[in-house]
C-alpha cells in the first residue's frame, strides 16, 4: 500500500492553503465542508474564494508567503503555478513536521487527497496513489451511481439510535445481524423514499422487538424504460439488483432483464394485444402474495409506470392490501422515440404542446377526441396505435387535419433494429405498407417531424 487511508478530523482546526486561484477555491471548499479555520495567502484572491472565506470564518493575509505562518497549522496546502514557492512550502513544512500538499504534484506531497464520495455521515475515499487520478475518478462516479443521496440520512438515523441498538442487544453478533437486517430491509427503503419519521418509527418498534426481520416484503413498480439498458435510472438498477422476485412486461428488454439480481424468480406476465398472458387480475394478486411473504417484488413496465402503464391500477389494490410500495419513473416511450429518432416534441418554431394518446380503440371505433388533435403548432404521439394506423389517419382528416400534415413511426425505439419513416397523412399507410415496420411503435404527428430529416443521429431509417 502506496498510501494510508486515514480520515481527518478539521473540525475548528488550522489550515493553510497557500494560493488565491479557483484550484486553491476547490480545495477550501473541501476544508470547509470538513470544518476546518482556513488562512489563505495569496497575492490576490479571486470573488468567489474571497466570498466563502469571509462567510466562513476564514482569514485572508494578501500578501507574500513566509514561514511562520505555518506555525499551530495542522495541515498545509499550496495550490500555486510557482514551482519554487511550492516546494518552498513543502520543505518549509516537512521541516515543521506538518503534513503538506502541493496540489497535482505528489513528489511534493506527504499527504493526497483522495476522490470522494460523499454521503456524510458515510465518506468514501479513493486513491489511486497518485498512479492515475482520473481512473480513480471513474472509480468514484460508479459508486455514486449506485449509492443512493439518501444513504446520509439512514446513516444519520443510524447513529442517533445506535446506543439504543447497543443497550438492547449485549452481543456484538446480534448487533450486526440486526443492522445488516435493518440497513437491507424495510427501514432503509423507508428512508430512501422519502418516508424519514416512519422509518424512525420502525426502527424503534423492531429495537424494541428485538427483531428487524422483514415482516411483509415491498413491492417496487419500476419504470424499465424503452430497451436500452443506459437508459436505465440509478434506482431503477439499485431496486433491480435487491429483488427477490421480479414480474416483467413484454416490452422489457432482455438487456434490462440482464441487470436484475442473478438468483431473482423471473415471472413473465407479458401481454400482447388481444393475448394477455397473465390476466391483470392475477398479476395484482401475484404482487399481493409475495409481498405478503416478506419478499422485494419488482414489477417491471415498459416505459414510465404512470404512462398508458396501468401502474395505477396495480397500486390501489397493493394500497387496499396494505402492501408499502415505491414507483420509480422510466424513460417513456414518447420522450426515447423522439429523441432517438430525431424529432424533437416541442419546438418555438413548430410546437407549444405535446399530446400523448392512445391508439388502442374499443372495437376499431373511432372513440378518440380528434376535434382537439387537429389545431396545428400541438405534436401529437399516439402510443399502441401502429395497428389501428389507418383509423387515426382517416380520423384526424376527417375531422379537417391537412392531408400534408407531417407523421412518423418509429418503430423499436432506442434498440439496434430501431426504425423512422416519416411521411405526411396522405402517404403514411402507403409507405408504411412497403416498410413493414414492426411493434412497439409510437407515432408523432406534427409540424416537429420536418425536423428529423436534420436531427435524425441513432440507428437506421427507411424513409
Ligand atoms: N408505459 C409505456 C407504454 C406502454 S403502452 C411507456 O411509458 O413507454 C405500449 C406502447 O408503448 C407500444 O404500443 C408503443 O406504442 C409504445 N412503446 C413502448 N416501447 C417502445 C419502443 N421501444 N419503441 C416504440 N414504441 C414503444
Amino acid at each position: 500500500m502506496e498510501y494510508l487511508p486515514l480520515f481527518f478530523d478539521l473540525k475548528h482546526r488550522s489550515v493553510l492553503l497557500v494560493g488565491g486561484g479557483d484550484v486553491a477555491l476547490r480545495k477550501a471548499r473541501l476544508l470547509i465542508r470538513a470544518g476546518a479555520q482556513v488562512t489563505l495567502v495569496a497575492h490576490s484572491v479571486n470573488d468567489e474564494l474571497a466570498r466563502l472565506l469571509a462567510t466562513h470564518n476564514g482569514k485572508v493575509i494578501l500578501g507574500d508567503y513566509g514561514a511562520e505562518q505555518l506555525r499551530h497549522k495542522v495541515l498545509v496546502l499550496a495550490a500555486t503555478d510557482d514551482e519554487v514557492l511550492n516546494e518552498q512550502v513543502y520543505r518549509d513544512a516537512v521541516a515543521m513536521q506538518i503534513p503538506v500538499n502541493v496540489v497535482d504534484n505528489p513528489p511534493l506531497c506527504t499527504f493526497i487527497f483522495p476522490a470522494i464520495v460523499d454521503r456524510s455521515p458515510i465518506v468514501i475515499g479513493i486513491s489511486s496513489g497518485g498512479q492515475s487520478p482520473v481512473l480513480a475518478r471513474i472509480l468514484r462516479s460508479k459508486l455514486e451511481s449506485q449509492i443512493p443521496v439518501s444513504f446520509s440520512r439512514l446513516g444519520a438515523l443510524v447513529g442517533r439510535l445506535r446506543d439504543k441498538v447497543k443497550d438492547r442487544f449485549s452481543s456484538v453478533n446480534e448487533r450486526r445481524v440486526f443492522w445488516e437486517k435493518v440497513l437491507q430491509g424495510q427501514v432503509a427503503e423507508k428512508v430512501f423514499s422519502g418516508r424519514d419519521q416512519e422509518a424512525e418509527t420502525l426502527l424503534l418498534q423492531q429495537i424494541e422487538a428485538g427483531n428487524a426481520d422483514n415482516q411483509t416484503g415491498e413491492v417496487y413498480l419500476v419504470g424499465a424504460g424503452p430497451g436500452d439498458p443506459d437508459l436505465l435510472t440509478f434506482k431503477a438498477l439499485r431496486l433491480m439488483q435487491q429483488a427477490d422476485v421480479v414480474l416483467y412486461d413484454r416490452l422489457v428488454s432482455a438487456e434490462v432483464l440482464e441487470l436484475c439480481r442473478r438468483d431473482a424468480d423471473m415471472i413473465y406476465v407479458g401481454k400482447q394485444r388481444n393475448n394477455h398472458a397473465v390476466p391483470q387480475q392475477d398479476i395484482n394478486q401475484l404482487l399481493i402474495t409475495h409481498a405478503q411473504a416478506g419478499r422485494r417484488v419488482v414489477r417491471l413496465k415498459g416505459g414510465d409506470p404512470f404512462i398508458f402503464g396501468r401502474g395505477g391500477e396495480e397500486l390501489e389494490q397493493l394500497k387496499e392490501a396494505g402492501i408499502p410500495f415505491q414507483v420509480v419513473p422510466g424513460i417513456t416511450a414518447a420522450s426515447a422515440c423522439s429523441t432517438y429518432g430525431g424529432i424533437p416534441l416541442t419546438h418555438r418554431n413548430y410546437a407549444q404542446s405535446v399530446k400523448f394518446v392512445t391508439g388502442q380503440l374499443k372495437n376499431r371505433t373511432t372513440d378518440l377526441n380528434f376535434k382537439e388533435m387537429i389545431t396545428p403548432n400541438q405534436t401529437i404521439v399516439f402510443y399502441m396505435g401502429l395497428h389501428t394506423l389507418d383509423l387515426l389517419v382517416e380520423g384526424l382528416l376527417e375531422h379537417g387535419k391537412p392531408a400534408d400534415t407531417l407523421i412518423a413511426i418509429v418503430s423499436q425505439g432506442t434498440s439496434e433494429q430501431q426504425r423512422v419513416i416519416t411521411g405526411r397523412l396522405d402517404n403514411i399507410l402507403e409507405l408504411q405498407q412497403q416498410a413493414q415496420l414492426e411493434a412497439p411503435a409510437i407515432i408523432i404527428v406534427g409540424e416537429v417531424v420536418a425536423l428529423q430529416s436534420q436531427l435524425s443521429w441513432f440507428g437506421k431509417e427507411v424513409a
